[in-house]
């Protein structure tokens, strides 16, 4: 008898993705009703502020009527339209043209999917097929960074640097290799500056593609921040340092905008925030603020070249997806874009950003924080057993979970990322709505506290 509550028909038929269905089963689902703004409302009632726009998605916040006015409109007009084989469609038309138009980069084509995860698998077939249409089958290999997140396809899975996500499914695919976590508080060595520990990751990139062959690599990828492996920042002059590796070896760079992108740090793209010159960049999420499922990969003219001139010599690229472009999501897509214009998004961001970073370092003093970190309107905060020594908890104890739940008792919704937790609001979020959500996070805290010294 499987009983008439939401919370019991999900336990009964729901397979959640990315869930401990142990854990799943004893707590039940958590039942979002409807959003409004930076918030959320569960089924009995009680509103929670949305710290982390989703799953880092919904840009805009909830209730965008525009956005519903856009996917209405083109689902009237045309429902659906796919681009294969010459076909085409205004909403997709426009949306290539308006995502070229603001590209960090000159950027000069567009390859549309409805995920992340698609749009980086995409990109590993792309880096592929382009060494191969170059007459270098053997440039196959890609370089991505350990605790870097990519998706979780069997291609873009493999890029991610995340063990949990390798281990049940014998992941990474050959050819994807990882190389070092860019995170100075806990990778850093004793006596070594941030700028010390930035050219010793870059070396380290090196020896990596020198020991591998440097005709063997084709591609790194990168987050400009790290999301889901912790939102870890690289320190200033990082990517400075690693730009040139790549292009001493002809390695392509893969810029994963799909958190950063559209004003998360605080420049419309994560690229201009640490100065990145990538060749593709891949961007979702924020693209639709999540109304709709869509994703974008951009190439730079030269790839796009190498693929146009050679396509009559290797064959089509023989990739797309039945829902590349789709007219609706792209319709929507666009209109959020138009909304970022006008009301100055990445102004925003840069006006209440303060408000974030300066109110969670206000918890830096606490005795469960060993970091906090973030730039723009993302950030992390890192628990800690010891502050001197930086020991974690006994990862049995699930310290982040813990945090997240205090935090859900307070009417916030935050994500624990092993013992971080991320902060990733609605971008359209008040320097006075940033203020209770940090004094929601310190009550978390405090009660985090009480549990662990009872
Ligand atoms: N890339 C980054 C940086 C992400 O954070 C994510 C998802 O969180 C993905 C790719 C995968 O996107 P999706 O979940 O839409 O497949």
């Amino acid at each position: 008898n499987v009983g008439n509550s939401a919370a019991s028909r999900d336990k009964a038929f729901y397979l959640h993705p990315y869930t401990n269905l142990k854990t799943h089963e004893t707590v039940g689902p958590l039942v979002i009703e409807r959003g409004s703004g930076v918030h959320v409302f569960d089924d009995s009632g009680k509103s929670y502020i949305e710290g982390m726009a989703g799953l880092w998605c919904t840009s805009l916040g909830f209730g965008e009527e525009r956005l519903v006015e856009a996917a209405a409109r083109q689902m009237r007009k045309l429902p659906f339209y796919h681009s294969f084989g010459h076909k085409a469609h205004d909403p997709g038309i426009d949306l290539a043209e308006a995502l070229i138009g603001m590209a960090p980069v000159p950027m000069s084509k567009v390859f549309f999917t409805s995920s992340g995860s698609e749009a980086n698998d995409t990109v590993v077939k792309l880096v592929w097929y382009h060494n191969n249409a170059l007459g270098r089958p053997n440039k196959k290999k890609i370089i991505a960074r350990q605790k870097g997140y990519h998706g979780v396809t069997v291609a873009s899975a493999s890029l991610t640097g995340l063990p949990h996500l390798h281990r049940d499914f014998d992941l990474p695919i050959a050819g994807i290799l990882h190389t070092d976590c860019p995170h100075f508080y806990r990778y850093g060595e004793d006596g070594e500056t941030e700028e010390d520990f930035a050219i010793r990751m870059a070396n380290q990139l090196e020896q990596l593609i020198l020991a591998e062959g440097p005709d063997t690599i084709a591609a790194f990828i990168a987050e400009p921040v790290m999301g889901a492996g912790g939102v870890i920042v690289p320190p200033a002059s990082y990517f400075d340092h690693i730009q040139p590796v790549l292009k001493r070896y002809d390695i392509l760079f893969i810029a994963d905008e799909v958190i950063c992108g559209f004003g998360r740090t605080g420049s419309m793209f994560g690229s201009q925030t640490f100065n990145l010159k990538p060749d593709i960049i891949t961007v979702a999420k924020a693209l639709s603020s999540a109304y709709l499922p869509i994703a974008a990969v951009m190439i730079s003219e030269p790839i796009y070249q190498t693929m146009v001139s050679q396509s009559e010599k290797i064959g089509t690229f023989g990739h797309g997806y039945t829902y590349s472009g789709h007219p609706v999501s792209a319709a929507v897509a666009l209109e959020t874009l138009k909304i970022y214009q006008e009301r100055d998004i990445v102004g925003h961001v840069r006006s209440v950003a303060p408000t974030l970073q300066q109110g969670l370092r206000r918890f830096a003093d606490h005795p469960l924080v060993g970091e906090v970190r973030g730039v723009g309107l993302i950030a992390g905060v890192e628990i800690v057993a010891d502050k001197v020594t930086k020991a974690p908890f006994d990862p049995k104890l699930a310290i982040g979970g813990h945090v997240a739940r205090f935090a859900q008792d307070h009417g916030l919704i935050v994500r624990a990322m092993g013992d971080t937790i991320g902060f990733c609001p609605p971008l359209v979020i008040t320097a006075a709505e940033l203020d209770d959500l940090v004094d929601r996070f310190g009550k978390a805290l405090d009660a985090t506290l009480a549990m662990v010294t009872e």
